[in-house]
């Protein structure tokens, strides 16, 4: 049985303050929901000020990437010992704009990705295809290869520790969604992506999200869906009122 999975990515933005008072409104919205895990990933520099908030609710706390050396002179990066020393459990891996703005690959992925399993994070593992790929009806292809290429040398035993957020890049912050429908045909076929890299009962376990233009008005019915286990989601988790209607999404 899949748990559903709610995540907040926060990108650029909230200063600490503005940040404190977003965790301080969620912990009150997020009550006593225990069938759902619910997750905040503030900018590095509001980790350890979110974590005192959320630390005795039910709210989880993620940074939105890793860098895969331990330390060292590596100016600007921070390590997953770092964002445990913090209070993360969980890292977002590979999201679309650290692919198109600052040359993320699949390559680089598959290095955050062991890390997080290394140290005990839990890789979220974003993917996805273009507009112009999903014209040419490459979607399921592009993603198979992000897929393949971003799990290189993970053990089944730790796939069933690393969720993935299927995000069409045409869909991200532009207010347009892809279909329920195409949503949840695009979450099958990952499934069965992962049927033939592992086998069925990974393929079953593994909680797939759907990020792209989630709204309050939206999450209901992408939630609906079979294969659909989970949100992403960037611009709605920015406001206590949209993110708290997401979080008690219903279906
Ligand atoms: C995201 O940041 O992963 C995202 C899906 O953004 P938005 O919800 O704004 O489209």
């Amino acid at each position: 049985m899949r748990k559903p999975f709610i995540a907040g990515n926060w990108k650029m933005n909230k200063t600490d303050e503005e940040a404190v008072a977003l965790a301080e409104g969620l912990v009150k919205e997020a009550g006593d929901l225990t069938d759902r895990t619910m997750l905040l990933c503030p900018p590095f520099t509001s980790l350890k000020s979110v974590y005192e908030v959320v630390k005795n609710s039910n709210i989880k706390l993620g940074a939105q990437t890793v860098y895969w050396e331990k330390s060292g002179a590596y100016t600007g990066m921070i390590s997953a010992d770092m964002l445990k020393s913090v209070g993360c459990t969980y890292v977002i891996v590979g999201h679309s704009e650290q692919r198109q703005y600052f040359g993320e690959t699949d390559e680089t992925v598959n290095k955050r990705i062991k890390v997080c399993l290394q140290e005990d994070l839990l890789p979220i593992m974003c993917v996805g295809e273009l507009l112009e790929e999903r014209e040419a009806g490459k979607a399921e292809e592009v993603v198979r290869t992000q897929i393949t290429g971003g799990l290189t040398g993970i053990s089944a035993e730790d796939m069933k520790k690393i969720t993935i957020a299927y995000e069409p890049v045409w869909a991200i912050g532009t207010g347009k969604t892809a279909t329920p429908e195409d949503a949840d045909a695009m979450h099958a076929s990952i499934r069965s992506v992962l049927k033939d890299l592992y086998n069925e009962d990974v393929a079953q376990s593994v909680v797939i999200q759907y990020g792209g233009s989630v709204k309050p008005d939206n999450v209901d019915e992408l939630m609906s869906k079979e294969n659909i286990d989970g949100a992403l989601v960037g611009g709605a988790a920015l406001k206590v009122d949209s993110f708290a209607r997401i979080i008690k999404f219903q279906n």
